[in-house]
């Protein structure tokens, strides 16, 4: 059995966003989960269309996911070089080789003579299919244009009748009838390839077995198969996907600069929770486990878990599926990743930054409580900063509590803590909690009369992450009494 052998193939023509992504993650599954190589070639033969900075977002996206090359620019192998725009002079002497063995042709038509064929077709709405002109020129007219210098491109000589037949992984068997084929262009005047053709001969050179693509370029996959034909070389597996799309009606586009790798991972979500879920956007496992990593999908994997229908990027369900990563993300990962984040919330608000066991508990109190990373400083703010609030929270049915109760709750705990100098000095939840409950029996309240004030006045919210004494040993002793101090002036005014 052949080596298995994929590629993920990009154009530097726009910013790589999920989708490209996606194409590289299945490309990298399908050669791992065979014992086989992931290469990374780079198509950069439009050059008219090169935008600066592409290539890097697709060199650091697949670094920082883990999809490793085994093959490609700066990890050099058999068959490079990997980047398309140095391997000009193969393209030219394969070119060559189809016009001999009459697959293909010279072309010597103007740009003008183009143009005005071009302009033709768009009249009579049937788009644009070379005229075939230049296809059955005499040898000697050919020769005395080359030995002349007059520009040329070679084109593809497509069979005119009879029809052409292959199967797709995903979509099976297409069947295209040879005289829709347009006589494409294989390699251009200044000497590059097209894509259609520098992508079936590096595929060859590489031995790639398995393409993966968008299925935009299904059609063109017969015209592909003709010249994997007429070289006498073996057609690859191709495994064509549905699109991701951003809404019903939208794809995703590099033109339009959607959703990047990097976009994501700025808001807050985690490189391992967006591969996983990337992964399912058009594949699905044979059973109900959503969450893998990527050793584990390289053994999951299957060409026949692809979908043939296009997937909506759902920002939500990765929203949850970022969440329950951070939960089950073992402690000290999380503190390494989220420890500056939460310090920078003191820094900002100016305020004393927590010595760093609080900014540890900070950082554990959030951690099963958000979805992204980025969601942190809103949550945290009000232990930097006491937000403003309205004397309306003090007032809770089910824990009985109302103003006046709230503000004699308050009062007494103050009391408590300024006349017990051992709770400040053992200042932590467990004991202020115990201790508060022998405040709540002394005064005959029940001890939601004395927790839920005192969780108003620390927090200032309706809902916080940690209960109130857990919020009391955070902000330590002396914010706690300001923060009692500040709700009993509120209540008392
Ligand atoms: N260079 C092509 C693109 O970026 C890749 C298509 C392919 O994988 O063959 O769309």
């Amino acid at each position: 059995m052949k080596k298995t052998r994929t590629r993920f193939a990009p154009s530097p023509t726009g910013y790589m966003h999920i989708g490209n992504l996606r194409t590289a993650l299945y490309e990298y599954l399908i050669a791992k989960s065979n014992g086989g190589d992931f290469l990374l070639r780079i198509e950069d033969t439009d050059q008219e269309r090169y935008v600066e900075g592409a290539l890097d977002v697709v060199f650091n996206t697949l670094k920082a996911t883990g999809i490793e090359y085994d093959e490609g620019p700066g990890k050099e192998g058999d068959c490079g070089p990997y980047i398309q725009s140095q391997r000009r002079d193969i393209y030219k002497k394969y070119a060559e080789m189809l016009v001999e063995k009459g697959a293909a042709y010279y072309c010597f038509c103007t740009k003008e003579r183009l143009e005005s064929l071009k302009t033709s077709d768009e009249a009579l709405g049937t788009g644009f299919n070379y005229d075939r002109h230049c296809r059955d020129l005499p040898k000697d007219v050919i020769a005395a244009n080359l030995a002349a210098g007059i520009p040329y491109v070679i084109r593809q000589k497509m069979p005119l009748s009879g029809t052409t037949t292959f199967t797709d992984a995903v979509y099976g068997d297409i069947t295209v009838e040879n005289k829709t084929l347009d006589d494409q262009v294989l390699l251009k005047s200044d000497g590059l390839p097209t894509y259609n053709f520098a992508n079936v001969v590096d595929d060859h050179l590489m031995g790639i077995t398995h393409v993966v693509r968008g299925n935009e370029y299904l059609s063109s996959t017969p015209k592909y198969n003709l010249l994997y034909e007429a070289f006498g070389w073996e057609i690859p597996t191709y495994v064509h996907c549905a699109p991701i799309m951003k809404d019903e009606h939208h794809k995703l586009s590099k033109r339009n600069g959607d959703a990047s790798f990097f976009d994501l991972v700025a808001k807050g979500y985690l490189p391992e929770a967006i591969l996983n879920y990337i992964c399912l956007l058009g594949w699905s496992p044979s059973g109900n486990e959503e969450f893998y990593t990527l050793k584990e999908l390289e053994n999951v994997f299957s060409i026949s878990g692809i979908s043939k229908s296009p997937a909506i990027f759902d920002i939500e369900k990765l929203t949850w599926m970022n969440g329950e990563y951070i939960k089950r993300m073992d402690d000290e990962k999380f503190l390494s990743m989220t420890l500056d984040t939460v310090k920078k919330v003191f820094e900002d608000a100016n305020v004393a930054v927590p010595d760093s066991d609080i900014l540890k508990k900070i950082a554990l109190l959030v951690k099963t409580r958000i979805n992204t990373l980025a969601e942190i400083p809103e949550k945290i703010g009000f232990l930097a900063v006491l937000p403003d609030y309205d004397n309306e929270l003090y007032v809770h049915k089910k824990m009985k509590t109302d103003r006046e109760i709230s503000l004699q709750s308050l009062k007494v705990t103050e009391e408590a803590f300024e006349a017990s100098p051992s709770v400040k000095d053992n200042w932590n939840s467990q004991a202020i909690y115990e201790f508060l409950i022998g405040v709540a029996e002394k005064n005959e309240l029940k001890n939601s009369q004395i927790l839920w004030p005192l969780r108003t006045a620390v927090s200032g919210l309706p809902a916080t992450p940690g209960g109130a004494t857990e919020l009391a040993e955070i902000l330590g002793y002396d914010e706690t009494m300001r923060r009692i101090k500040d709700g009993i002036k509120r209540l008392t005014n």
